[in-house]
């Protein structure tokens, strides 16, 4: 047979019958507008248009929470909310606006089980981390922020951890995953309003050994920043046992 005799064609034919067989398990078809994918982003699993159709967020940054300032107000580094409200993490990243296919995205990692799309949508932090020079040579630690445990089983999986896994990886810094936990659980923020979104996360969070955060300069990770209310409750935590500089990164805010 041609295929025995050509180790070439054997090796094009075996690439063509395995290509087959992941499109059988995972439909190649764009996670967003359900078109086919082009095969250079069957692993990506969303389609071109889809892709540059998320909303990066680019610069003026409010120089706390990272949110994207109105370029017709210069001279303000910082936003309406850092003014009213004080933060307790040294200043948040977010990769892109938590809308359109960003949103849906983040939705189906979440809810919908797909731990695939950690590599996808953590790729987006790292290129923005990068871009605007999240000063990866201060950290000495990468923390996922925790879910509570009753949510952990309903969920299965802490997109944070997935997310800062391989935010972590890609750095070379390492996953101290277990810092911190929740002490309570507390209802889902999406559901409240902004100055409930404090009450609700206020001293939730608890470091589970001093010795593991004490001096150390971290990188919070979380999926979506909005109110930031989640991320400075952790990061208070943490420099209440004695963590140095936080920086979070968010996927989206
Ligand atoms: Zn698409
Ligand atoms: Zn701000």
């Amino acid at each position: 047979m041609l295929t025995q005799r050509h180790p070439q064609h054997r090796a094009a034919f075996l690439e063509a019958f395995l290509s087959g067989l992941v499109e059988l398990i995972y439909p190649a078809i764009c996670l967003s507008c359900r078109k086919k994918l082009p095969p250079d982003t069957l692993r990506r699993r969303v389609c071109p248009q889809c892709w540059n159709g998320i909303k990066k967020c680019v610069p003026p940054f409010c120089r706390r929470c990272g949110r994207q300032l109105d370029s017709r107000a210069p001279g303000k580094n910082i936003c309406p909310e850092c003014v009213r409200t004080q933060l307790h993490f040294d200043r948040a990243f977010s990769a892109c606006r938590y809308e359109g296919v960003a949103k849906d995205l983040i939705h189906q990692f979440k809810y919908g089980q797909k731990h695939y799309l950690g590599e996808t949508l953590g790729r987006l932090m790292v290129e923005h981390a990068l871009t605007y020079h999240l000063p990866f040579e201060v950290i000495d630690g990468v923390v996922p922020v925790p879910l509570h445990k009753a949510k952990l089983r309903e969920r299965e999986f802490n997109q944070a951890e997935v997310l800062g896994a391989f935010v972590a990886r890609e750095f070379e810094k390492p996953v101290i995953a277990d810092a911190l936990v929740r002490r309570r659980p507390t209802r889902t923020q999406a559901e409240l309003s902004g100055r409930e979104r404090f009450a609700n996360v206020r001293e939730s969070f608890a470091v589970a050994d001093s010795g593991d955060v004490r001096g150390k300069n971290l990188l919070l990770v979380d999926d979506v920043l909005t109110t930031g209310a989640t991320s400075s409750e952790a990061a208070l935590a943490l420099k209440k046992s004695g963590a140095g500089i936080v920086f979070v990164l968010t996927l989206a805010n």
